[in-house]
């Protein structure tokens, strides 16, 4: 068996057994790659945020650090050290945020979990409200973001376009401008933690897993220092991702285009058959054959691709690796049980 599940499987039978705990403990997953400027702003707005909400609520914090090659690691041990509620989670090398916060889900032994960015683009000051909520009942809390201003128009465009597709194929939408900041009570980690799919898209599967469902709304700011690790190419891929592993719809599309592809043949042939009965053979048309042959051709490199998209869905799922491998491991003495 592969180290990393391994250590998924050892820690996870170890936190599922139930925990009677007198004050409730809400464990923050704080993904993190290259991020060496970031970490000391961020503990210090967090750890305010912490006091002002008082000993009503405990915390502690698991930073997953997705292979940084910077100082990152050693900035967040030399506070681990210091404090009894810093656990950290090395990543072998870079497996990406959506890995990251699998890693950071499988981990947590809170009694709720907040993922957030460590860039303060998730204002911490949110959780009192979603805490609020949590504490009247609901299983899950969304925090979503009123104004995309921080966004470029781009960005904004293309994120408009990605939920409307989404949302028209897939079983469960996505709520729009949510993104992985939310509050999740233990119940929908569990949940979470049974999803055993490769290629992941998490705000999907955060809406497929139901629950009973609050929202708080926010502004976005922008991050407060550092870069941002993301382009295109991998909001692409993620966007993808998500479609193809929540909706069998783009392959069945072709099933559609099919019949209504043999229906206008139908008609035409028909139109061929009847022109050449009363008008003669007219002159062979080289024009038509060679759009018939290249519309056809495109038509089926299309559906070859979108069948391909699947196929090597499958492939990943079936070979089973593990989303990350865990080089080591630092567990905070507040967070071990
Ligand atoms: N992140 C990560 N792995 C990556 C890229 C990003 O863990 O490969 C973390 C990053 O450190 C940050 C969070 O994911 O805490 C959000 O990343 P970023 O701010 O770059 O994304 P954006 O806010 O631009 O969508
Ligand atoms: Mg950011």
């Amino acid at each position: 068996m592969n180290p990393g599940s391994e250590i998924v499987q050892l820690r996870k039978d170890h936190h599922d057994a139930p925990q009677p705990s007198p004050t409730p403990r809400v464990t923050l997953v704080v993904p993190v790659y290259n991020e060496e400027a970031s970490i000391a702003i961020f503990l210090d707005r967090i750890t305010q945020v912490i006091t002002d909400i008082g000993p009503s609520i405990r915390f502690d914090i698991l930073f997953v650090n997705d292979g940084s090659r910077d100082k990152t690691e050693r900035l967040i041990l030399a506070e681990a050290v210091k404090r009894d509620d810093i656990s950290l989670i090395n990543f072998s090398r870079n497996f990406g945020k959506e890995a990251a916060l699998t890693a950071g889900l499988h981990h947590a032994t809170g009694d709720a979990v907040i993922p957030l960015d460590v860039d303060l683009q998730d204002p911490p000051e949110v959780m009192v409200e979603m805490i609020r909520l949590w504490q009247g009942g609901a299983k899950l809390v969304n925090a979503r973001r009123v104004r995309r201003d921080a966004d470029t128009w781009l960005k904004r465009v293309s994120a408009g376009s990605f939920y409307r597709i989404f949302n028209a194929l897939a079983e469960k939408p996505i709520p729009r401008d949510v993104g992985d900041f939310r509050l999740m009570d233990r119940e929908v980690v569990q949940a979470i933690r049974q999803l055993g799919e490769r290629s992941r898209c998490n705000k999907a599967l955060f809406a497929w897993v139901g629950f009973e469902t609050e929202e708080v709304t926010y502004e976005r700011p922008p991050r407060a220092a550092g870069e941002s690790q993301w382009n295109y190419w991998k909001l692409t891929k993620l966007a993808l991702d998500a479609i193809f592993s929540s909706s069998t719809m783009p392959l069945r599309i072709w099933t559609y285009v099919g019949v209504g592809m043999a229906f206008v043949s139908l008609f035409y042939s028909a139109f061929l058959i009847l022109r050449t009965l009363a008008f003669g053979i007219d002159v062979p048309g080289y024009a038509s054959t060679v759009i018939l042959v290249l519309v056809f051709g495109g038509l089926n490199m299309f559906a070859l691709g979108i069948i391909g998209e699947y196929v090597g869905r499958i492939y990943t799922e079936v070979r089973q690796r593990p989303l990350y491998v865990v080089r080591s491991h630092h567990v905070a003495p507040k967070a071990d049980l």
